[in-house]
């Protein structure tokens, strides 16, 4: 027996671990100071009332005989499709329900859908980015390409021709960059694909905090795009679904390849390993797309859209750069001074006591930047920006 030789290859994740270390050796030294975290990507609003009310009658219909649910189908119930597909309509976007698939999370489909691609193929990711891109990959042992996202090009890199690829990620809005793309910048990476007869992942984890006209909410905004990508999304940023777990991929039936169509061989991967997303969290999420449910996580936007504009203008106000803020939870700005990532995280910790995420840990293009987040509370998204106010200025 041996084990998989490609684990070797895959950089030790310390980055949550090492910004929890720091921040609980301080937390020791100083137990009188309070410490403020703008560092998590997670949601902390509950679940908005008419998903939970779904989530309970779901609960007591499985308590009845005639209503109990046993294995669902593999690609989720026709009725949380259906709500995805005229969710997507709501936007200007036709997708099938045929074309849907349901799962606990954009996190596993992203990482599974390597399982339909050749081992061969080559993958261009860009640097930095969501981590997940490049372990999956490193894991199978494809050989990775990077996109330069950088100051220059506002961490949003535009196709390089001189560079081959058959596997593309882009995630818009970005994480950790919170840089969104219009639909004219995907076009030229819609083409960039067809020329290189290449498939485009995109990550649209989070769509739902674009405001502004003319940004993608979904690469298929762009003409000719349903025969060249596959798109994620998730019920965990638009409705707090982190620990509740549902997602959906969309593979268009136009993708197909030598005779083999991606959307019958991830039909076939996910009936041979996966049984699908439990009926009661289906029910929950369907709730999501109802009128009542829809207000109601557009108030819980709202809130950690507030928090994004005041971190937004605290950065305008010390005239440190950053993308994000405006159509993303994630604020991603440059280090004051020429400090590096980790000299900044401490200088915040030790200075503010605020936590924020080390841009390094995010890809080599993240080095000198660093990622605060809008998930956190008002109170403390507030007070945690006059706290940087001061020692900054
Ligand atoms: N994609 C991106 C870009 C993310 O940042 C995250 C979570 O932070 C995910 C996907 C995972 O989403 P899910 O909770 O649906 O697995």
């Amino acid at each position: 027996m041996n084990y998989n030789s490609n684990f070797k290859n895959i950089a030790e994740s310390y980055l949550f671990a090492e910004v929890a270390d720091r921040t609980a050796k301080y937390s020791q030294a100083h137990p009188d100071k309070k410490i403020l975290k703008l560092g998590i990507g997670d949601v902390t609003l509950p679940l908005a009332p008419a998903v939970i009310k779904a989530l309970h009658e779901a609960v007591d219909e499985m308590a009845v005989k005639e209503s109990f649910k046993g294995y669902g189908p593999y690609e989720g119930y026709g009725f949380l499709r259906e709500g995805i597909k005229d969710y997507y309509k709501s936007f200007g976007v036709e997708v099938g329900a045929d074309e849907i698939f349901v799962s606990d999370g954009a996190k596993s489909d992203l990482g599974n859908i390597l399982d339909i691609f050749a081992k061969e193929n080559t993958i261009l990711v860009p640097d930095p980015v969501y981590p997940v891109y490049v372990d999956t990959n490193v894991m199978a042992g494809r050989k990775i390409v990077y996109a330069n996202a950088n100051e220059a090009n506002g961490f949003l890199p535009m196709p390089d021709y001189n560079v081959d690829a058959d596997v593309i990620y882009i995630c818009s809005p970005n994480n950790p960059t919170g840089a969104a793309y219009t639909v004219e910048q995907l076009k030229q990476w819609v083409e960039y694909a067809h020329e290189k007869g290449a498939v485009i992942l995109y990550d649209a984890a989070y769509e739902s905090f674009i405001t502004e006209a003319g940004l993608a909410r979904s690469i298929y905004e762009v003409e000719g795009a349903k025969d060249c990508a596959i798109e994620f999304c998730s019920f965990s940023k638009i409705a707090g679904f982190t620990g509740t777990r549902c997602g959906y991929t969309v593979i268009p039936h136009a993708l197909k390849k030598d005779g083999m169509s991606a959307n019958k061989l991830w039909f076939r991967r996910q009936a041979t390993k996966f049984n699908g997303v439990p009926y009661i969290i289906q029910k929950g999420a369907a709730a999501v797309f109802t009128t009542e449910g829809m207000a109601q996580i557009k108030a819980n936007l709202a809130v950690y859209q507030r928090n994004a504009a005041v971190i937004a203008s605290c950065m305008d106000e010390l005239g440190i750069w950053y993308t994000g803020g405006k159509n993303s939870p994630y604020i991603w700005l440059k280090c004051p001074s020429g400090m590096g990532s980790w000299e900044f995280f401490d200088f915040l910790l030790n200075n503010a006591q605020v936590v924020g995420t080390p841009g390094a840990g995010f890809g080599k293009n993240g080095e000198g930047f660093f990622r605060l987040t809008a998930f956190g509370s008002e109170e403390t998204t507030k007070e945690a920006t006059e706290r940087i106010k001061k020692v900054i200025k």
